[in-house]
């Protein structure tokens, strides 16, 4: 999270956004494995995977058959059908000569839906311009999907034996219910045994526009969301004649109790490495003070400057801020009742119901009542970092960006990893997304892009982290 917000401030500084160079491989002069991944990016671009249209299965049925022509039995592919939307999973099959447990990869099927009207162009039909690709899920998270894809297809091709089971888990709607994500990572026996997953929709690197590479941020946390609906209520009657108690004057006072409460300052080895990381880049005082908070959590005068910086404030702590109210009935009526929106980011580890419970005793009025707005909340741990998976991504990443190191971060949180997590998968955000400093992909917003540069470039990521992680010897 640090180093996204670090990378704001940069580019701010640097003045106006510089798209990444040029392409580097015109479609023309494609070799056949970039071909082949293009015709998959292409393909799941076309189909709009987003909530309320039903097309995650077809999409599904594709890959598999994509799959299968690589090689894979359609025995060790399912496709599991939830509601209109469907997950997939496949299992790569190793020879055991490792004794160890299988590996996950993650991705997400489905996009948040775009509206034709809104874009520049059709967001459903890929298109190549100015060195970048185009449409809906270019990055969040069709990007991944075809990295997968391509990488247990090109594996499969070649001849390549993992020296333990790899397993695809394709989900079919992370942008909204998780549904399916929920449905993989606590009903599956055969997914809940493995040691690690990678996730795809997560992490990545980036480099100045003078080509100077910056630390690649490895998602191995994030905050989770949940919302509470804070309700005061009361009988009423009419507003000629007002009373000593007041729906909304109730609410009111609560939401400044809740405004004011600082939830107490957390830190775990992921937040206190991003600060270290992020202290330099940053600079100045809260550069300064993400050094020294970075080697002492509890150094109140970094917490001070931390917490009154709102770039750095969200990563010292659960955070909680109302966002909407809905009050009263009618205007010559003393309101029956009044309701606020807070919405809360909640620190890894810790649960909800705590946080429901804190919010309860800063309001401390037995009159107002705080319940969860969605009962499929859910807490989610920090993933500590791994020294093969580390090892894995540094050879990925440096043979494209030599001297790349690699820190854990914290994410606002949202994907498929905080279920994995929480179901005791140890999870990390290990995309092989490389752009410049400052580049905005769009992801969910209008004319969400991805340079081709980094497209062509990553499509070697997930093939080195896998014969590193599962590999025989000879490799
Ligand atoms: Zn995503």
């Amino acid at each position: 999270m640090i180093r996204k917000i670090s990378a704001t401030v940069m580019s701010v500084a640097a003045g106006a956004l510089v798209l990444v160079g040029t392409a580097s491989a015109n479609h023309h002069e494609l070799t056949p494995a970039q071909a082949k991944a293009r015709e998959i990016y292409e393909t799941v671009i076309g189909m709009r995977t987003a909530k309320g249209h039903g097309k995650v299965p077809e999409m599904a049925a594709y890959l598999a058959s994509e799959l299968r022509s690589a090689g894979f039995a359609a025995d060790d592919m399912e496709i599991i059908p939830s509601g209109e939307t469907a997950a997939f999973t496949l299992r790569y099959r190793g020879d055991g000569s490792s004794d160890a447990k299988p590996v996950l990869f993650l991705a997400h099927m489905d996009v948040v839906d775009a509206k034709r009207d809104d874009w520049e162009h059709d967001p459903f039909t890929l298109r190549e311009e100015d060195g970048a690709f185009l449409g809906r899920g270019v990055a969040d998270n069709k990007y991944g999907i075809v990295n997968l894809t391509q990488s247990f297809m090109r594996l499969k091709q070649e001849g390549f034996v993992p020296n333990r089971d790899l397993i695809l888990v394709f989900t079919g709607d992370e942008e909204t219910d998780m549904v399916t994500t929920r449905m993989m990572a606590y009903d599956r026996p055969d997914i809940a045994e493995a040691e690690f997953a990678l996730n795809s929709d997560a992490g990545g690197g980036a480099y100045t526009k003078d080509g100077v590479v910056l630390p690649y941020d490895m998602q191995a946390a994030e905050k989770t969301y949940a919302t509470f609906n804070v309700t005061s209520r009361n009988p009423g009657g009419h507003s000629s004649r007002p009373r000593p108690d007041n729906a909304i004057y109730d609410l009111a006072r609560a939401l400044l109790e809740i405004e004011s409460f600082e939830f107490p300052v957390m830190a775990n080895d992921i937040t206190r490495a991003s600060a270290r990381a992020a202290a330099a880049d940053v600079g100045g005082d809260v550069g300064k003070a993400m050094a020294k908070f970075a080697d002492d959590p509890k150094n109140k005068k970094a917490i001070k400057v931390l917490r009154n910086n709102v770039s750095s404030s969200n990563m010292l702590s659960t955070t909680c801020v109302a966002t909407m109210l809905d009050a009263g009935h009618a205007e010559n009526a003393l309101p029956q009742s009044a309701m606020a929106t807070v919405n809360c980011r909640i620190f890894p580890g810790v649960e909800i119901d705590t946080v429901r419970d804190m919010l309860a005793e800063v309001i401390d009025n037995d009159a107002l009542s705080v319940e969860q707005a969605d009962e499929r909340y859910v807490s989610s741990p920090a993933s500590d970092p791994r020294a093969d998976v580390n090892a894995a991504l540094s050879a990925a990443i440096t043979s494209r960006y030599p001297g790349a190191e690699i820190v854990p971060s914290m994410s606002a949180g949202g994907t498929d990893g905080m279920h994995f997590r929480r179901a005791g998968i140890p999870t990390f955000g290990v995309s092989g997304r490389f752009v410049e400093l400052g580049y905005r992909a769009s992801a969910h917003g209008l004319n969400e892009r991805l340079p081709v540069k980094t497209f062509y470039e990553g499509l070697d990521h997930w093939i080195i982290l896998i014969k590193t992680l599962a590999g025989s010897e000879q490799e």
